[in-house]
């Protein structure tokens, strides 16, 4: 179960900075998590501001 980023997102960048290993980019619109590389740490969700980083 990787984080997913949602609509919510305004692409400030600041989940990018706090993922410790590299799994958000920025993507069409919006930053995305790459399930692949995304270890759940969780490191991401306190940093947004909008709120739009989850647990699918
Ligand atoms: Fe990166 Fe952790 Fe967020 Fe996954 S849960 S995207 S590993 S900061």
């Amino acid at each position: 179960m990787a984080h997913v980023i949602s609509d919510e997102c305004v692409s400030c960048g600041a989940c990018a900075a706090a993922c410790p290993v590299s799994a958000i980019s920025e993507g069409d619109g919006k930053y995305v998590v790459d399930a692949a590389t995304c270890i759940d740490c969780g490191a991401c969700e306190g940093e947004c501001p909008t709120g739009a980083i989850k647990t699918e």
